[in-house]
């Protein structure tokens, strides 16, 4: 089967009517062929997702390369339309598109998760619809006048991840097609079926070819990163493949964006008010149910509020139902798959042999399925525990004490990771003060891992390069030419 076979591609004739059943249909490989992906809940087989071979991919790319042409010369306002036609396509397939990535991710339908994800898929296109970049003028002094203009680089890779497959693939190519790029994507083994039918869905409004979708293992993915007719690559996934797709850069010169995720540290100061930040904090660090790369990782509370911080983030975490993903009373659903369980499980344990103290969870919650893993609250741990310094993706959070602020600020900088960080107290002037000193792409006060299509996000150190959303999105899946015109009254100099 080629790319080009898959409802990924070719979806221009597909219809919007349906259940998730029917964007199923839509994607599916042949019956008895693909890979057979099972949902995370329950363990059943959701689909098989098709294989794409690195032929389907290098005709992908072909087909990128000569749809993108007419589509750059679409001009702005037209493909700005496009994007807000798409915006109506997922709204009108909301619930089924929902439905899917909740079976197929895991994450369930309430809370912020499945429902919520697909609505900031359809937001971030209308917002990246109507964000523009103008032209700069950079110097006008009467000899020369010089613009810098942005035109589309060509053909984007967008690599992404399984915990927000929707929404990273969003971000990702959502920028590029507004600025007149192609973009062919390889979506994660894990969540192949709901970003095929995104794509799908997306390609109801565009020609054929600028946009595609293939299927495969991490070779393809090292293809498509490593393909001499690409010019970007936007990744979002770990650093040890962050890593790889910046050696292989050096052979095709293809621009980065590389989001490697985070250990983002949370600072709580000692005037801030415990039950005041309890919720914030939850959810900072287990939306997804802990699975963001921006999520709080490591929480550092004053010695002053420590307890009184412990024992109300208990009390939250006691209240969040944890369960199956269509199930409408869950807001915390299972790991993605067993090998993020298995690193979770391995990490708690550890923490435990080091005299951790468990306030909430620290046991498979097996009476749920295989790959339930509780609220897990640990208490008393230090730098340097594994589950402190290891960047855990999932429902574990290490609480760890501190005495005096620049104690704590240097533990926020200690790791190789620069995503996220946050800072919580009564006092903004304060909090801005300690925000300052943290070696981090973002700095949340009062709050973590919020984003916003207008705000620029990216990381620092491990954590990768370049920025998205917002205008620096845009230029960052652009090539910037500078138009240089001398005046015709003054002669150029020798
Ligand atoms: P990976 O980096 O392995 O996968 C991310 C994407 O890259 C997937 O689509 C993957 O394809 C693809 N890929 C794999 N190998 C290559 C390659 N050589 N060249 C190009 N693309 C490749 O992350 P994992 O899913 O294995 O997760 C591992 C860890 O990464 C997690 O434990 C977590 O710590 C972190 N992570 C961070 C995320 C973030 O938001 N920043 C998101 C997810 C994970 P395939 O799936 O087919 O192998």
């Amino acid at each position: 089967m080629t790319a080009t076979d898959t409802g990924a591609s070719t979806s221009a004739t597909a219809t919007s009517a349906g259940s998730e059943e029917d964007l199923l249909a839509r994607v599916s490989a042949p019956q008895g062929q693909g890979r057979q992906i099972r949902e995370p809940a329950t363990g059943a087989v959701l689909g098989a997702a098709p294989v794409h071979s690195k032929q389907d991919l290098d005709a992908a790319v072909a087909a990128a390369r000569a749809a993108q042409p007419a589509w750059a010369a679409s001009g702005h306002e037209q493909r700005s339309q496009v994007l807000l036609r798409m915006a109506d396509r997922i709204d009108a397939l909301a619930e089924p598109l929902a439905r899917l990535l909740a079976r197929e991710q895991g994450k369930p339908l309430n809370g912020p998760n499945a429902r919520f994800e697909v609505g900031a898929c359809s937001a971030w296109l209308r917002a990246t619809a109507a964000t523009t970049l103008e032209p700069q003028v950079v110097v006008d002094d009467g000899a020369t006048r010089a613009e810098l203009t942005y035109r589309p680089v060509g053909v984007v890779g967008a690599i992404g991840p399984w915990n927000w497959p929707l929404m990273i693939t969003i971000w990702q190519v959502a920028p590029a097609l507004r600025m007149g790029n192609a973009v062919v994507v390889k979506p994660s083994e894990y969540t192949p079926l709901s970003v095929l039918a995104l794509i799908s869905i997306l390609n109801e409004e565009l020609p054929e070819g600028v946009l595609s979708a293939v299927s495969g293992e991490g070779e393809v993915g090292a293809r498509l990163a490593s393909h001499p007719d690409v010019d970007k690559v936007m990744f979002t996934g770990s650093t040890a493949t962050g890593r790889r797709i910046i050696e292989s850069s050096a052979g095709n010169l293809a621009r980065l964006t590389l989001e490697l995720g985070g250990n983002d540290a949370g600072i709580v100061l000692p005037d801030a008010d415990p039950q005041a930040i309890a919720d914030g904090l939850f959810w900072g660090a287990f939306i997804n149910t802990g699975q963001t790369c921006a999520a709080l990782k490591r929480l550092y509370v004053h010695d002053s509020l420590y307890e009184e911080v412990v024992d109300a983030l208990a009390d939250v975490a006691r209240a969040m139902p944890m369960g199956a993903s269509l199930d409408e009373t869950s807001v915390l659903g299972p790991l993605q798959n067993k090998q993020q369980f298995d690193v979770v499980a391995r990490l708690v344990e550890d923490a435990k042999q080091r005299g951790g103290r468990i306030v909430t969870g620290g046991q498979p919650a097996t009476e749920l399925g295989e790959l339930f893993f509780p609220v897990t609250l640990i208490a008393d741990l230090k730098d340097g525990d594994p589950l402190v310094d290891e960047e855990q993706f999932g429902p574990a959070l290490p609480i760890i004490r501190y005495s005096e602020i620049d104690d704590a600020v240097a533990s926020a900088n200690r790791l190789e990771a620069g995503l996220g960080a946050s800072v919580w107290s009564a006092d903004p002037a304060a909090a801005r003060a300690v925000a300052e000193r943290i070696q981090a792409g973002t700095v949340w006060i009062n709050s973590h891992g919020g984003v916003h299509p207008m705000v620029p996000f990216g990381g620092v150190k491990g954590s990768g390069y370049g920025l998205e959303f917002g205008v620096e999105g845009l230029k960052a899946v652009a090539a910037p030419q500078v138009i240089s015109a001398a005046s015709p009254t003054i002669a150029p100099t020798a």
